[in-house]
Formats: C-alpha cells, structure tokens, sequence
C-alpha cells in the first residue's frame, strides 16, 4: 500500500471523530501494556536478535520505560484533556474564553535502530493519548524489532488508527511526502535535514529527536563513583545511546585516577574479557564497526581497546592524548570509545562545550553545590544531569529533547501529550448584550474620547 493511500484511510478514521474520546484514548493506551507485558518475552528476543542486547537492559531501557511512560499517561490524561479556563479583559466582557487541547490528526513517527522498540513506542504513547492515528515507520537496520512490531502492533491497537510500515529510505520517502499533521523523527542529524526539508513542502510541524556529542565533565567529588555512573551510561548498548556521554573533560590532576577507575568500573559491570559477558552488547553492522576501529587511531588507548569484526565487538575503551580537532572529537561517536580531554577547570570545561555545537545532553560530577548551579545556569544542552548519565530519560515528568543542533522540541510525559495536541483557543461571547456596540463603525463618537 502506499504512503498516501495510508494517510488517506487514516484520515478518513480520523474524521469519523472515533479516536477523540477519553475511553478510546485509554482503551488503546491500556492495549499498548497489554502488548508490552504479555509479549514482553518475543519483544526482547527481538532486541536481543537486532543488537546482542541482553534481555535484562532491553527490558529495562526499553520495555520498562514505555511501559512507565503508559502508565503516567493513563494517570495523567483526564487532567491533560481537560479545557483551561482564561481570564477575558473588562472591556471584552461578558463572555468566556478558554483553551481546548485537540488531537493533530495522523502523526508520522519514524524510528532508530538503536532502541528500536522504544523509540517509535515512546512518542506513540503521546500521539495515543492525544486521540491521533499515527503510522509508525521503525528502522530497516533492526529488522528483528521492525517485524515483531508490524506483526503485534495489529493484534493488540485500533487497525485503523496505528499502522506499522516496514522498509528502508524508499518507504520512508515515500510517506515523507505525504502531508501529515505532524512528523516525529528520532535518528541522526543528516537524515534530519531530509524530514524538514520533506515537511516543509507542506508545511508539517516536526519534532526532530537527534543526537550529537554530549560531554561528561568531572571536576571533583568521589571519582570511583562518577566512573561508575559514566561507565554504566556510556557502555550500556554497547555505547550506542544518543545521551551516552561521548567524551570527558577533566582536570590534569585528576585524569589518571579517573581513567584507572573506568576500566575498574568496566571489570566491575563486564568482567575482565567483556566479548563473554552476556550483559555487553555488540555493533550494529559491519559499516559501524569499521568506522570505530578507525576512530580508534586519534588517541592513546589506555584500557581497552580489543575488537573482533566477524562478532561485531569492540571493547570498552578509554583514550587519553586526544586532539580536539580529531575525527573523534568532531563526529558524534556512538560506539565505546571514550575520549578524556584535560581542560583547566569548570569554567574551562563550560567555555569548551559553548563553543561547539548544542549537545543533547550534559552531565557534570562534582561534589559542590555552586558547580551545579553554575553548569546549569550556564551550558545550553536538550537536558542536564548532575552526577549521573542517561537516566534522566527514566523520569516522566521531564521533557525530553534536544536544543539547535541536537534537535526540535521535546517529549515524554506532559509534554508528548503537548507535542502531539493543538491548544485550540476559544472565546465565547453572548449576542444578547451586545457591548461591542461601542467599537463598531462609524468611529465618529469613539475617536473623539480616545
Ligand atoms: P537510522 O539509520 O535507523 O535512521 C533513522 C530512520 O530514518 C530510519 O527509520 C530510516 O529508515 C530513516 N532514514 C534513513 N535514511 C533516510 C533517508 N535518506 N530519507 C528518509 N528516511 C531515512 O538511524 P541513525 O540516524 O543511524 O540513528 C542514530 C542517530 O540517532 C544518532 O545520531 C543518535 O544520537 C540519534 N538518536 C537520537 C535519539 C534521541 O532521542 N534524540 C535517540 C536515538 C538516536
């Protein structure tokens, strides 16, 4: 079927007024935990399939979270549909005024392959519980995840409201041109580019969920612990997160002692061969693979540094004596590897991450409350965490996204239901005592008093 006889029987749905009442809108979000509890099993085997996840973080970085997501939408939906009241000017009065959250109509969410499931799930859960039809276009590079979705998605939501799409560029591109309410992309910034270009032939609002290079920086504190949390938010899938920290920045005093604690953490979580742990990931495929053994090249590897194509494995690697204008410090790494830079001290670490490009994330770690307000009062990244890495995604009732180069506009919680909504204003006035009299033409009387 094609893109635009799609939208059409979607919007068709649409008009039919089906998918705007509260108990549809619940009915479709308590389906999506039926499918994420009783399929849970086929969904992780799906994702341990794609990436070599193991199914204990599939289940908690993916499954867990849409499944927290659902829950807090069901919790919250009454008060996120419900009309707010405005106050009108005396001289506008007697009437009322008020703001209506409507439904967009047919939303198109296309995914990643990095976390297949959530991604197109996740953003799903607001266009659901904003009453839309969506048509979901998961990532080709996951086929595995891809197919468990196209083939459950039907069994368990409204057919006629959630369609699954399979297929690569050619299918993306041809439901990119089709004029939906709304499109939600999460994936790399080139493809980005490509969205909005497509979206604005017809003038569709996007929501751009990309990624870039997002700096961990460690001033002082309980350095065993910071590597400890960095550790667990850069390798977790392998390191193909796009909020895993993708570099340090440290103090010359400290990088030693920091560098030595990584690769204990990394004993710690993955034992002293991580490729037999069960709990380590792999690449996703050859091209990936081959691009970071080269990134391998731009620094001194000091713990790490193993890798193996025909398994698609790379060690957990950490590098020092790296140049800032490397490829490994320009691109987005999106692998294990983990670059430390030395910078002087805060002020230093927050001048270098203001002269490059917006990240998705910054973390800081440091044991003294005025670093905390001074990294927060004055990098500009899509979120900031203090002394810990990546799990602030895990909190609902923060909104989740990127800022410039790092992306447009924002979801989870609230703010997907938001994203997915138009807060249509409404003023209302009575005829019966009409006071807009005195502001009708001619302006003879009027002019004169003003
Ligand atoms: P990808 O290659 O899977 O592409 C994403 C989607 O775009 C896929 O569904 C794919 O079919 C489609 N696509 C690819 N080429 C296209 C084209 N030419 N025209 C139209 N559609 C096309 O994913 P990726 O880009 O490799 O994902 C990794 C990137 O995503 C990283 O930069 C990462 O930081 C970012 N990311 C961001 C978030 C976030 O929430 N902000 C989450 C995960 C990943």
């Amino acid at each position: 079927m094609s893109g635009a006889a799609i939208l059409q029987d979607h919007k068709r749905y649409f008009h039919t007024g089906a998918t705007r009442p509260v108990e549809w809108r619940r009915g479709q979000l308590q389906a999506l935990l039926r499918l994420l509890t009783e399929r849970e099993d086929t969904l992780t085997d799906a994702l341990e399939k794609d990436l070599g996840k193991s199914r204990t973080e599939a289940f908690i970085s993916e499954v867990a979270l849409v499944r927290a997501e659902t829950d807090y939408a069901l919790k919250h939906l009454d008060r996120w549909m419900a009309p707010a009241k405005v106050s009108v000017p005396l001289g506008l009065q007697p009437a009322k005024a008020w703001t209506q959250p409507r439904p967009l109509g047919t939303v198109l969410i296309i995914g990643p392959w990095n976390y297949p499931l959530q991604l197109v799930l996740a953003p799903l859960v607001g266009a659901l519980a904003a009453g839309n039809t969506a048509v979901l276009k998961p990532s080709e590079l996951a086929l595995a995840t891809s197919s468990v979705l196209a083939e459950l998605v039907p069994q368990y939501l409204d057919r006629s409201a959630v369609t699954v799409v399979e297929g690569g560029v050619d299918v993306s591109t041809d439901l990119l041109a089709q004029p939906f309410d709304h499109i939600f992309y999460t994936g790399g910034e080139r493809v980005g580019k490509i969205v909005m270009k497509a979206a604005a032939e017809h003038l569709t609002p996007v929501t751009l969920e990309l990624g870039g290079k997002s700096p961990a920086v460690v001033v002082c504190g309980d350095l065993k612990a910071a590597a400890r949390r960095i550790a667990y938010g850069k390798f977790m899938n392998a390191a193909q997160t796009c909020v895993a920290p993708d570099y340090i920045l440290t103090t010359p005093a400290a990088a030693p002692a920091l560098a030595l604690a990584l690769s204990e953490a990394v004993r710690e979580f993955y034992g002293s061969d991580p490729q037999t742990s069960g709990d380590y990931g792999r690449i996703l495929n050859d091209h990936h693979f081959d691009r970071l053994v080269t990134l391998l090249g731009d620094g001194t590897v000091v713990a790490g540094g193993r890798h193996e194509r025909s398994d698609r494995y790379i060690e957990p690697t950490i590098l020092r004596d790296v140049d800032p204008a490397s490829p490994l410090m320009q691109e987005e790494i999106f692998g294990p590897l983990l670059p430390i830079l030395e910078v002087e001290d805060l002020d230093d670490a927050i001048r270098f991450i203001g002269e490059r490009p917006h990240p998705l994330a910054a973390y800081l770690f440091s044991d003294r409350e005025e670093h905390l307000d001074v990294f927060t009062e004055q990098v500009q990244a899509g979120g900031i965490a203090h002394n810990v890495c990546t799990i602030q995604l895990a909190v609902p009732g923060l909104p989740f996204g990127g800022v410039g180069a790092s992306g447009t506009g924002s979801y989870h919680g609230r703010q997907s239901f938001d994203t997915f909504s138009h807060l249509q204003p409404v003023f209302s006035k009575p005829t019966a005592v009409d006071t807009l009299r005195l502001a009708y033409p001619p302006f003879g009387a009027l002019k004169r008093k003003l």
